[in-house]
């Protein structure tokens, strides 16, 4: 796995901050609403970017901007992240990172050596629905893992669903709050169909503003703050 994209600045992907943002290729799951297709699916059709590189750009870009969000993909399939974002943290930038969850052993290890300063972690749907996102399995205790070390974590967080239908709906939303109850943040969004990796997801009709509203209701029942984004 290694970088494949670079944004240099951006205002809306690490609330608060100007940050840059990098894309790391391949991922664990090939959700078949996933946006990424090209990055999931065929990451080396898209040339490595050179992490020497990548961070002497940031050095330049360090005095401007106040972090580095870490997305993909999923990046901590990468095994020399920590020693990059090690790298990053020198430059003084805080950094958010952008996980589906899978791999709690390296969240560990991030969390540890203080290299995550935002923590956004994606729940797809309940933890037993998981199969359906991908051809080969999922342990869902890794889940389970990763939304414990992140309930711990002494950092700021924010869980992130994206209200698919078919796959997230009241009964989902209710056992996914149970098992992040107490939570600080809850983000819901609306289902672009557009560029789903799965043809047939592109038809799916995305829910109206009012069924993300009453979705967004249930979820307030769980957490302390709930945020709905990307709604048309
Ligand atoms: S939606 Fe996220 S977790 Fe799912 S395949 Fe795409 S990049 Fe991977």
């Amino acid at each position: 796995m290694s970088i494949k994209g670079f944004q240099g600045t951006s205002l809306l992907d690490f609330p608060g901050r100007i940050a840059s943002l990098v894309f790391w290729g391949g991922c664990n799951l090939t959700c078949p609403f996933c946006h990424n297709p090209a990055l999931v699916l065929d990451p080396d059709a898209w040339p490595d970017l050179n992490p020497d590189a990548l961070l002497a750009d940031l050095t330049d870009r360090a005095p401007f901007i106040d972090g580095v969000v870490v997305s993909g993909g999923e990046p901590t399939l990468d095994p020399s992240l920590a020693d990059w974002l090690t790298r990053v943290k020198e430059l003084g930038l805080a950094i958010k990172l952008d996980t589906n969850g899978l791999r709690p052993d390296v969240l560990a290890e991030l969390l540890e050596r203080d290299l995550v300063d935002y923590l956004a972690i994606d729940l797809k749907t309940v933890p037993d629905r998981y199969a359906e996102l991908h051809s080969g399995q999922v342990d869902r205790n890794v889940l389970d893992a990763s939304i414990r070390l992140a309930m711990a974590a002494p950092v700021t967080v924010e869980f992130r669903t994206t209200c698919v239908p078919g796959i997230v709906d009241a009964p989902e939303i209710h056992a996914l709050g149970q098992l992040i109850r107490g939570a600080p943040r809850w983000a819901l969004q609306q289902y672009h169909p557009a560029p789903a990796l799965d043809p047939t997801w592109r038809r799916v009709t995305p829910y109206p503003a009012e069924k993300i509203a009453e979705l967004a209701a249930i979820a307030r029942q769980y957490v302390k703050d709930v945020v709905v984004r990307g709604v048309v």
